[in-house]
């Protein structure tokens, strides 16, 4: 009888030991390196290049957006081309930076593809300039725009919402195909070094990639939608004394593998 007993408490012993084992796992996101996603937009190449120049030396990462790629020079390319070579993502932003909602006001998606996205795409793939994601002109898009443009790209990217408050801001990359970013051109009304801070130690403490958007980058501002090569330069040297990591947006597309 004894001996039955303690056959038992085994048995139940064994089924306890291996249910537990086998609970379901909760779902979680392959981890990934704390870093920054730093972002350019337009076709202002000859100032990027020089800012490439410049932050080389910290191994950095850009993901340049380039549109109206049939205005650019020879010159131009070749110098798109000589970054994509550093490591930097050469991306979409349309051929004649049309904001997407009012263009389809009056037109049809299908004009919307055959004006803005499938000429750039074969220009930019004549080039050799290997396009796997794409950024919205203004900001401008709805969910009709990004099921029609994941179709042609990894990643789009929008413009994020601006918080005072760092985790409600919805600049960090979250697994998802749509992202946005968080303007540090120097005119922007929600731009400024402290904030920059906040959102850069967020990063840090919760082992996010945080997404940044500029257009040209400058030594000395004098207009709108300009960059100070010292902010990005303050970036850098964030992100190599924090050992945190540089991203392209078609590089966080294979975190998600
Ligand atoms: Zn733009």
């Amino acid at each position: 009888m004894n001996n039955f007993i303690l056959k038992t408490i085994l048995l139940f012993a064994f089924f306890a030991f291996f249910s537990c084992e086998n609970e379901p796992v909760a779902p979680s996101n392959k981890p990934y390196k704390a870093g920054v996603i730093l972002s350019f937009d337009d076709a202002y190449i000859n100032d990027w290049y020089a800012t490439n120049q410049k932050l080389k030396k910290y191994g950095w990462k850009g993901t340049f957006f380039v549109c109206k790629i049939n205005t650019l020079d020879i010159s131009e390319v070749e110098k798109l081309i000589e970054m994509q070579k550093d490591g930097h993502e050469i991306a979409g932003h349309t051929y004649d930076h049309f904001n997407a909602v009012d263009y389809l006001r009056v037109h049809t998606m299908s004009e919307y593809m055959s004006k803005e996205i499938d000429p750039m795409l074969r220009l930019m793939n004549f080039y050799g300039l290997d396009v796997s994601t794409f950024a919205y002109p203004y900001g401008g898009r709805n969910k009709k725009l990004d099921a029609a443009l994941l179709k042609k790209f990894k990643i789009i990217r929008g413009r994020a919402f601006c918080e005072h408050v760092a985790k409600k801001q919805g600049c960090y990359y979250d697994n998802s195909n749509l992202v946005f970013s968080f303007s540090i051109d120097d005119t922007h009304n929600h731009f400024n070094i402290p904030h920059l801070l906040e959102l850069l130690e967020y990063a840090k403490k919760n082992n996010k990639i945080l997404i940044l958007n500029s257009h040209k980058t400058v030594e000395k501002v004098n207009g709108d939608y300009q960059t100070k090569n010292a902010t990005l330069e303050y970036i850098c040297k964030y992100i190599k004394s924090n050992n945190m990591n540089f991203y392209t947006l078609a590089d966080v597309e294979k975190l998600q593998k």
